[in-house]
């Protein structure tokens, strides 16, 4: 399929191409959906094998960002960026800065931050040639480390489904397994820990597994963490890992983690569902990391105010609850729903002339 029928079927507005030989620069800029604001999203630095990976890739991206976005109550739309790089081996001050002149020329359509493959130190570099830019150093006025709203999001989102569950939203006594325990993981177990839950966790990093130990988590090998009985499963490593080969082993009644991309496909939802698992869609509470960086955007950044709008994410879990049960629909569903209903419903304002 050619790329302006990808984009037309998918709500795509605008991809950008952008090259700089001298700069090693090669890569894409996509804007999904502007009707809230402009598109906010990482810029990843990845080697894909192709141009069509790459393209692929952030496309899909782009879309997945309009979602949080949206979900999480913000002024903006979606957007990602990818620099065709290897972030270790070909990374340069040239190459981020070249790119930063791009998305420079798109006048604010686009803000880009950090991702996979990109650092804060990057984003120094593109504030010298964009103001574009969020989640630079709290010393220069950024909104800093993403991970520490993040980690209260995904806490926020398995109280509200304890709530839901449960009939209280304490964790004190729960357990919660985590695959996965680095910096997301890290603060959301501050929290539990703080609370009274208990804890498990697999990792495949002796340091991330040593703050564990330091945090009293019981520590369970690889693979094994599928088959622990818990209360919650928390995914905060990679994406996918919830399919039809997990789904069966998993003993536990909640599946809240930090993890992008939890669902292989979207037939995991109801298939959770039907085991009588409860599934708080990931990217209703991992948003915390958008939220604060979101903060950054037009006025002076405030860590009362990102953690404020973090908390929030309980009460967005609540609605998603609400319209998974008023539409008979998995969870899943229920988040893409809040999320379109609400662009709709803004995209209708647009009708109403200003003066
Ligand atoms: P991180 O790199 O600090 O932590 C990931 C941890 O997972 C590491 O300790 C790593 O060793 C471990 N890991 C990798 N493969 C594993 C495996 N097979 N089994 C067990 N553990 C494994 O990353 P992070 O910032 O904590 O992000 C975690 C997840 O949350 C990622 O999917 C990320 O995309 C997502 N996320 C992060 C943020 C943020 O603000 N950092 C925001 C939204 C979503």
């Amino acid at each position: 399929m050619g790329i302006l029928s990808y984009m037309q079927d998918n709500g795509h507005e605008q991809v950008v191409a952008f090259s700089e030989e001298s700069a090693g620069l090669r890569g894409f800029i996509a804007i999904h959906n502007t009707t809230l604001g402009p598109g906010l999203g990482g810029v990843r630095i990845w080697p894909h094998k192709s141009e069509e990976d790459a393209l692929t890739d952030v496309l899909r991206l782009s879309r997945a960002m309009t979602y949080k976005s949206a979900a999480a109550d913000l002024p903006f739309g979606g957007g990602k960026a990818i620099i065709m790089a290897d972030p270790v081996k070909d990374k340069s001050e040239p190459m981020v800065r070249a790119y930063a002149r791009f998305l420079d020329s798109l006048g604010g359509r686009y803000i880009t931050t950090t991702d996979v493959g990109s650092t804060i130190r990057d984003l120094e570099y593109i504030r010298l040639e964009t103001r574009h830019v969020v989640g630079l150093p709290i010393s220069e006025g950024g909104s800093g480390d993403t991970a520490i709203m993040t980690g209260l999001g995904v806490f926020m989102g398995m109280k509200a489904c304890a709530k839901h569950l449960w009939g209280s939203d304490s964790l004190a006594g729960r357990t919660v397994a985590f695959q996965g325990f680095g910096k997301v993981a890290y603060h959301t177990a501050s929290h539990l820990r703080e609370e009274g839950a208990r804890m498990m966790v697999t990792d495949i990093n002796e340091a991330a597994l040593d703050k564990a130990r330091e945090m009293e988590a019981t520590i369970v090998p690889g693979e094994s963490i599928y088959d622990q009985e818990c209360d919650i499963f928390a995914p905060c490593a990679l994406g996918g890992v919830i399919n039809s080969d997990t789904i069966p082993r998993l003993r536990c009644s909640i599946v809240a983690g930090g993890a992008n991309n939890q669902l292989l496909t979207d037939d995991d939802g109801l298939a959770l569902q039907e085991r009588g698992i409860l599934y708080a869609p990931d990217y209703i509470i991992n948003a915390g990391g958008v939220i604060n960086a979101s903060c950054e955007v037009g006025a002076q950044y405030n860590e009362d105010r990102a953690r404020e709008k973090t908390l929030r994410i309980y009460d967005t879990v609540e609605r998603v609850l609400d319209i998974a049960r008023r539409d008979g629909v998995s969870t899943s569903q229920a988040a893409d729903r809040l999320a379109e209903e609400r662009i709709n419903s803004i995209s209708k304002l647009r009708r109403i002339f200003r003066g």
